[in-house]
Formats: structure tokens, C-alpha cells, sequence
């Protein structure tokens, strides 16, 4: 088979054969169809979480069962169902379910949880295999290409910010409009909320109204009066971020507003304590989800018709779909077949 590999720490992707893997006791073959591109897939090529190399990343796989392991349920998992694996990647051959964090029913934080992509082959590839409870079943009638940034780009909006319980028809703030941020503003929209999109200057004014935005703020220009002035934002979700502007997003929201953060910030931020404790305000983190998040996620995209804005690659010029990601409008997805 073809697949996408960085073979060495900060080296290039690069296109190599290689035998079509057989799943282990308890793993899945899938032949992936796409596979999206994230950001996340440079943390596999520079080896920050401590992937080995030669290794294929991509943790947006859709794709169909094509071959099962020893143990695995054959009636459940069948041949040739189309399924989706996203950052979750499994607990593994013999699972868990008995460490903390299984016993809050948190398997994202297990201490046997694996990432697709960095602890194993990812998506970039005709085949990849994968622990059998790392899969979502995509709902009938969904579109595998437009699916696949809904695996990690589409959770992380809509797992985050379903779990933060802010009651619906409040404001809402979407900061950055990009991989993230098309989808959040969607997603918050279609869960009942007034959403007012933030970016700076006002290129992109346009399309944010068009996804859902109620309203549009520059962030360029004296954002925090404009949001205060729209009314009590009780929740800002930051898909873009910038340190510098951490402390005007907190003056931006109303009293027990949440700054939520989705994307690693390059820096450490500096936050005014007293804007914390003035109004009850929080900031808070979020790590995507798991397979059953992800089966949420899809079900709650078919339903509600939110889409992801992407452009198709073939594997050969999966360097150019990742080096080139910063360009996107919103998602690079590498199709394979
Ligand atoms: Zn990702
Ligand atoms: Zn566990």
C-alpha cells in the first residue's frame, strides 16, 4: 500500500510502499477513504508527544472496515460499514476501565488512551488499523469527504461547548474563523445560541454571517466595548489564539462568562485576576472527545446540516495539503479513494 510518512524528526512528508497492516487481538483494518488535515499533525512530525519514526500521521480517518482482529465483535463490526477515528485512538488490546479516569467514564485522559497518529499509524495511508473502541460509525447518507474534519476540527467545537452548560439563546462569542471557528459558528448556531463571530479586520465578515453569525466583531479595531455593547457574551470559544489578546476577551464577557481554549497557544498568557473575580468569570480548557462523542458529533452535523468548507488532496500531495494549511478555507482533506 501507499501511505504518507515522516521519517525522521522534522523531516518532510514523504510517499512510501509499504506492507498493508494486519490488526492486532482486538484492532481493526479500515481502508481509509479521507483522512482531514489538522494542525496537530506538525506535533507528529516535530515529535513533541513522543511519537517514534518513521510514522504516518492523520487522525481525521474515514474509511470502511476491512479486516478485524481476534476478539472482535463480528456482528457489531462489519465488514464494509463506513467508520471514522479520530484523536481518541483506543485503550488497546485488553482496554481499561479500571484506572480513575475510566472510572469517571473520562477515556480521553485513560492512562492506557493512545492517539491515532502518534501512538500508530494514522490516516495518511491506503490501510491503517486501530484499537475497535476507537471507532464511531458514520451515520447512513453522510458524505465521507465533508465527514472527515468533523472527527477532530468538528468535536472539539461542539463536545467542548456542550458540556459547558451555558443556556441556549445566550451569546456567544466564535474567536477565529478558520478550521475551528467555520465549524463553531455553525454548531453553536444550530444548538440555539446568538453567536457573534470574532477575527480581525473584516475579510471574512461576510462568510460569518453567511455560517450562522448574528453578529461581527473586528477584533483589530476596540472589540471589547462593541462586544459589552451587544450585550452579556457568557461564553467566548477561542479557536485562534493570540496571548495578547486573552485579557480583552476576558473584559469581554459578562458576569460567569467562560473563556473556553481550543488550540495551544505558542506563549504563556497573562490574565488580570481581578477580572476573574469581578464577574464570577472562568477560563477553561478542553480536550475533544471520544467515540462516543464523535458518534454524537456526526449524528448532531447530519441532523442540523453542518458542514465543513474543504478542498480535496490526493495522497501524493499530502506534503503540500499539510505545509500549506495555513492557507485553507477551512479544512484539507486527503481523499484516497
Ligand atoms: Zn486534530
Ligand atoms: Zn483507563
Amino acid at each position: 500500500m501507499k501511505a504518507a510518512v515522516f521519517k525522521e524528526k522534522n523531516g518532510q512528508l514523504e510517499i512510501v510502499e509499504k506492507p498493508i497492516p494486519e490488526p492486532a487481538k482486538g484492532w481493526v483494518r479500515i481502508k481509509v477513504h479521507s483522512c482531514g488535515v489538522c494542525h496537530s499533525d506538525f506535533v507528529v512530525k516535530s515529535g513533541a508527544f513522543g511519537n517514534p519514526f518513521p510514522r504516518t500521521p492523520g487522525h481525521e480517518v474515514i474509511g470502511v472496515i476491512d479486516k478485524l482482529g481476534d476478539g472482535v465483535d463480528a456482528t457489531r463490526f462489519e465488514l464494509g460499514k463506513l467508520v471514522g477515528v479520530g484523536w481518541y485512538g483506543g485503550r488497546g488490546e485488553n482496554g481499561c476501565g479500571t484506572c480513575d479516569n475510566c472510572r469517571e467514564d473520562q477515556w480521553i485522559f485513560c492512562t492506557h488512551s493512545m492517539v491515532c497518529g502518534i501512538h500508530y499509524d494514522g490516516g495518511y495511508a491506503e490501510y491503517m488499523t486501530c484499537p475497535e473502541d476507537a471507532l464511531v460509525f458514520v451515520p447512513e447518507g453522510m458524505d465521507p469527504i465533508e465527514s472527515a474534519p468533523l472527527l477532530c476540527a468538528g468535536i472539539t467545537v461542539y463536545n467542548s461547548f456542550r458540556n459547558l452548560n451555558i443556556k441556549s439563546g445566550s451569546l456567544v462569542g466564535v474567536q477565529g474563523i478558520g478550521g475551528l471557528g467555520h465549524l463553531g459558528i455553525q454548531f453553536v448556531k444550530k444548538m440555539g445560541y446568538e453567536v457573534i463571530a470574532m477575527s480581525g479586520g473584516s475579510g471574512k465578515k461576510e462568510l460569518a454571517k453567511e455560517l450562522g453569525a448574528a453578529h461581527y466583531v473586528d477584533m483589530s479595531k476596540d472589540y471589547i466595548d462593541e462586544m459589552k455593547k451587544i450585550g452579556s457574551v457568557k461564553c467566548i470559544l477561542v479557536t485562534a489564539p493570540n496571548a495578547q489578546n486573552i485579557q480583552g476577551m476576558l473584559e469581554s464577557l459578562g458576569i460567569n462568562g467562560k473563556l473556553v481554549l481550543l488550540a495551544l497557544l505558542p506563549e504563556p498568557f497573562n490574565a488580570n485576576a481581578g477580572t476573574l473575580i469581578g464577574g464570577n468569570k472562568s477560563i477553561v480548557g478542553w480536550a475533544s472527545g471520544d467515540s462516543r462523542d464523535l458518534h454524537d458529533t456526526l449524528v448532531f452535523a447530519k441532523n442540523n446540516n453542518v458542514k465543513p468548507m474543504v478542498k480535496s488532496f490526493p495522497l501524493e500531495q499530502a506534503r503540500e495539503a499539510l505545509d500549506n494549511i495555513g492557507d485553507a478555507r477551512f479544512r484539507h482533506v486527503i481523499k484516497l479513494q
